[in-house]
């Protein structure tokens, strides 16, 4: 994973993140030069109040994991990691371990959760780095204590149990319960937490994940165990249940503003805006076909606008014919087949419209422009999938709408 994270001046000056602060200062050494017209523009504002809202939803009691993985949803990990941990979460979650050493090379001492699996063979050098893995197998777990051993520190683990989404973890049955305990013998390997994740069918699965999940802990602590997180939340859950937050939740798309079908409330507000520029603008008569295979022809004549984004920069190619970008506050609509690095849109109800006049691709809803979730249901998908497939290629620049007192 590259990052082309731009650091604005304001996220330099960090009090803790010293070689964070180095390393920014270095990336950013091209100055403001923009290098292309297509952009993400993150707005640190709302991903630190959105971070706040959760922390006082879930109360002192409750800590919180940031979900960084996938570059922190398409928001570049690295430049949104700083808010994340100075607004309160306790400890950055990724999905692989690849993730987790580009973020342990920016924080050396911030806890780091691997919550997929790793490779066996990758297991030593996530200890040597001080990665918490997430453990599902006796198997891995000796191989793990005796490479925490040869380095002479504790590996830290939490370890994962499957209560009926079947993807990793123990079996919750009495040949799970007898593969943990014998991790109770490994002594180099800390138990930091125990965690599951729920398939939100509905209330009553729900239910019966959670009244297995508290079962096996209870009796993995009857017999000597204890659990620093017993986790289980995540973004929907940690809003609609409550009582399944439990020592820690894990907070993904809430803390970009990107909220769930919740029954519950929290204010969150999402940070992303992905836009360009008009780069070229022709004239065309009504009946003449725009880009591969002419699948759209002008209905009348109008003026035509090339958007410089195209699929490779995560935008949904299938999108095509469904797509509308907002230029000067009117939404116009995606023309022919989207290419690869650009496409066209139809200017006919902005005459006026100009080379280098911005179009906002998605936003937060203002200026007419489609948010996250509008993209989405068009694209047939949903607003995780479409943030988390933007590329590295269009630049992310960061900024406060809100300045710190
Ligand atoms: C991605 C992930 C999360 C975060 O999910 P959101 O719905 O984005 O909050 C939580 N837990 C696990 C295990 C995950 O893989």
């Amino acid at each position: 994973m590259k990052t082309e994270s731009t650091a604005p001046p304001q996220l330099r000056p960090s009090r803790s993140e010293s070689s964070w602060a180095k390393r920014s200062a270095a990336e950013s050494s091209e100055g403001t030069l923009s290098l292309r017209d297509t952009v993400i523009k993150i707005d640190l504002s709302a991903i630190a109040e959105n971070m706040v809202n959760i922390r006082q939803l879930v109360g002192p009691d409750v800590a919180v994991a940031a979900v960084v993985k996938a570059n922190a949803y398409g928001h570049g990990a690295l430049a949104v990691a700083p808010t994340l941990l100075e607004s309160g979460a306790s400890m950055l979650a990724v999905a692989t371990l690849g993730e987790a050493l580009e973020l342990r090379d920016h924080f050396p001492d911030c806890p780091l959760l691997v919550m997929g699996l790793v490779p066996d063979a990758a297991l030593s050098l996530a200890a040597a780095r001080k990665i918490t893995l997430t453990i599902d197998s006796l198997h891995q777990a000796r191989l793990l204590n005796e490479a925490a051993k040869k380095l002479g520190h504790p590996a830290l683990i939490h370890i994962k149990i499957d209560t009926g989404f079947h993807r990793i973890g123990f079996p919750c049955n009495e040949d799970g319960l007898r593969d943990i305990n014998a991790i109770k013998d490994l002594p180099w390997l800390q138990t930091e937490g125990i965690f599951s994740h729920l398939a939100l069918l509905d209330d009553a699965s729900n239910r019966l994940q959670y009244e297995k999940f508290c079962q096996i802990v209870k009796r993995l602590e009857e017999n000597g165990f204890s659990f620093r997180y017993r986790h289980l939340a995540d973004s929907i859950a940690l809003v609609d249940y409550p009582e399944y937050r439990m020592d820690m939740v894990r907070a993904g798309a809430l803390i970009y503003g990107l909220r769930g079908f919740h029954k519950g409330y929290v204010s969150v507000r999402q940070a992303l805006t992905f836009e360009t520029k008009i780069c070229h603008i022709t004239s065309i008569q009504k009946g003449e076909g725009v880009s591969y295979d002419y699948t759209w022809k002008a209905p009348y004549d109008t003026k035509v606008g090339t958007l410089p984004f195209g699929y490779a920069d995560g935008y949904p190619r299938n999108l095509r014919g469904k797509g509308v970008v907002s230029i000067r506050g009117v939404r116009c609509p995606l023309v022919g087949v989207l290419c690869m690095d650009q496409c066209m849109v139809d200017l006919h109800d902005v005459p006026d419209a100009e080379i280098g006049d911005i179009a906002i691709i998605y936003g937060d809803g203002s200026d007419a422009a489609p948010d996250i979730q509008e993209i989405s249901t068009l694209a047939g998908t949903n607003k995780n999938e479409i943030v988390a497939r933007l590329s590295a290629r269009p630049q992310r620049f960061y900024y406060k709408s809100v300045i710190d007192r």
